[in-house]
């Protein structure tokens, strides 16, 4: 009806669609709306105007889609930066309160039992003041990689501190937490990781979560297993309440 100046409307249309519908809707129906809007031009002022119309309108949603992609990209990126330990790319602290409290949320933990596995490479000073920090940064690296391989894939595991770090094991009761923490500090002590073939071992903590328990207490009782497992001459898997 307004002739040429009609299709000016056009634009807003195409980015308000982004404003309130998910990115593929919004592509979909910007695209439907550009052909519509096409076949109307066409109709009401010919096809030179019509061809104009559809070039400068799908140049507009092509550029709106790909800058959108980018964007998505990035935040994703960082996303996944701001839950990451960057020396060894297992996750970091803040992820790990994040998931705490997920799974001490009410309901949740009714029917499963989870267990935290507080581990502390033990005298890593030592290995660090022997053979450098490069070297004790390698061997945070292949620890990470080797417990990484060995979990399963519903276990998370975070860096909580310099050689510190938590694995968390989704469904799983203090019996099995147990035997799993035992197969994996045996694991470590029977490989060599010093550049002289001497083997590290582990203190392991381990805490299971009860309903009802905040996450503070749960993140206490594996720690406090840990601090005597270590009381205990180290290289040993402590269960929380299993001592006095
Ligand atoms: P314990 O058996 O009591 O745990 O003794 P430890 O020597 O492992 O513990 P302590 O807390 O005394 O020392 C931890 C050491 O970890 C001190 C520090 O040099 C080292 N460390 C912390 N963060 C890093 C890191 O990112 N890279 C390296 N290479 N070393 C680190
Ligand atoms: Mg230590
Ligand atoms: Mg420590």
């Amino acid at each position: 009806d307004q002739g040429y100046y009609g299709v000016f409307w056009a634009f807003p249309i195409l980015f308000g669609a982004y404003f309130v519908l998910p990115r593929r809707q919004a592509t979909l129906i910007g695209a439907a709306f550009t052909l519509a809007m096409t076949a109307i031009a066409a109709l009401k002022v010919g096809w030179p105007p019509a061809i104009r119309a559809f070039a400068s309108m799908g140049l507009t949603l092509f550029m709106i889609s790909w800058a959108l992609g980018i964007i998505a990209e990035l935040q994703r990126a960082l996303r996944e930066q701001a839950i990451t330990d960057p020396l060894t790319g297992a996750f970091n602290r803040r992820h790990l309160q994040a998931e705490l409290a997920r799974l001490s949320q009410p309901g949740e933990g009714v029917a499963h039992t989870h267990s935290l596995l507080a581990i502390d490479i033990d005298h890593f000073k030592r290995g660090n003041d022997r053979f450098g920090h490069a070297e004790g940064d390698q061997v945070l690296r292949r620890l990470v990689t080797a417990i990484l391989v060995r979990k399963r894939a519903s276990d998370l595991l975070f860096r909580t501190g310099g050689e510190e770090f938590m694995l968390l094991l989704h469904r799983t009761s203090p019996v099995q937490a147990r035997v799993i923490a035992e197969d994996l500090r045996e694991r470590l002590e029977s490989q060599s990781w010093l550049p002289n073939g001497d083997s590290i071992t582990i203190s392991i903590g381990v805490n299971t979560w009860r309903p009802g328990q905040g996450v503070g207490e749960w993140l206490l009782g594996a720690d406090r297993a840990l601090l005597e497992a270590k009381r205990e001459g180290r290289n040993r898997v402590t269960v929380a309440g299993e001592f006095d």
